[in-house]
């Protein structure tokens, strides 16, 4: 019995975001497997690390000194590893991640997916649960889409071996072991493919709004919302641009009637959609 919870990058921003992370996931016994984003925007925090990878592979591809944009996403790693004093040498991976890059060894998505890469070997430090890369259990195709069979295998394989582990959403591998993307958001269909190998009785979407608002409660002020909605209604909600969730997380979901509910890992008292 387990369920499957996703962090969105609002929700790993920094330090005192990773803490509220672990006391939601300490506070359920059942939060077994754990997707992440890379970092996101926070109160102090301006980048999407996500943003600047993609802005770091452009620089160096046209040979643009890139080494302060690089500086801005080691340090927010640094940061959380230092604040929360989290027993893992993340530096030794940063490093190695720079070298890759200068030497020309990097494709773009693997670099962009390294954002998710770092988060989850942080946060599964920090917890004490296992890391299982994503690369190893989320299969593409070389047309890009993804092998269901081979990923529900491995990572029912994978669960088999370990009771809880972090997981870095956004990416897979193809049948050649290169780097493949989803495209932007899409660690929320990342955590929809292990909710429905693990036969998860419920996906848990931790963001930074409390469910699904009738508009975007950027936009327009105090929105009334959604507490319940079906697949095909949010389905329809997401491809018209309802930014909250990547429009195909439910596909995974729809087959076995898994449930799925957005949270604010902010406010998680205040129940959701
Ligand atoms: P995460 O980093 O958790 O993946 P996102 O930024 O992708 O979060 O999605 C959450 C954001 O979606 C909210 O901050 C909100 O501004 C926006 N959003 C757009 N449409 C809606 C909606 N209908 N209901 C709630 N939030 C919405
Ligand atoms: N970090 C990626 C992005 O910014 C994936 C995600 O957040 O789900 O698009
Ligand atoms: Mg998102």
């Amino acid at each position: 019995m387990l369920k499957v919870c996703k962090f969105g990058g609002s929700s790993l921003s920094d330090a005192k975001h990773f803490k509220q992370v672990k006391a939601i996931i300490e506070a359920d016994k059942d939060r077994k497997c754990v997707i992440v984003s890379a970092p996101g925007k926070g109160e102090g925090e301006r980048d999407k690390i996500t943003d600047l990878l993609y802005l770091c592979f452009q620089h160096n591809k046209y040979h643009v000194e890139f080494d302060s944009l690089f500086e801005r996403v080691e340090q927010r790693y640094l940061t959380i590893k230092k604040e929360l004093n989290i027993d893992y040498p993340i530096e030794n991976d940063i490093k190695d991640i720079k070298d890759a890059l200068k030497a020309g060894e990097m494709t773009e998505a693997k670099l962009v997916s390294r954002g998710e890469y770092l988060c989850a070997k942080l946060l599964s430090a920090y917890l004490g649960y296992s890391f299982l890369d994503a690369k190893d259990l989320i299969h593409f195709k070389f047309d890009g889409k993804v092998d269901e069979k081979k990923t529900n295998e491995d990572i029912t394989k994978a669960f088999s071996k370990v009771e809880k582990a972090v997981i870095p959403g956004f990416y897979g591998s193809y049948p050649n072991g290169d780097i493949c993307l989803f495209s932007r958001g899409g660690s929320d269909v990342s955590a929809s493919y292990f909710a429905e190998a693990l036969d998860a009785y419920l996906y848990e979407n931790f963001t930074d709004v409390s469910g699904f608002y009738m508009a975007d409660p950027r936009i327009i002020e105090n929105p009334l919302k959604i507490n319940e909605i079906s697949y095909d209604e949010l389905r329809e909600l997401s491809y018209a641009g309802a930014q909250v969730l990547h429009a195909e997380t439910i596909i995974p979901l729809m087959e076995k009637r898994i449930p799925l509910e957005v949270l604010n890992s902010n406010h998680p008292e205040e129940g959701g959609t």
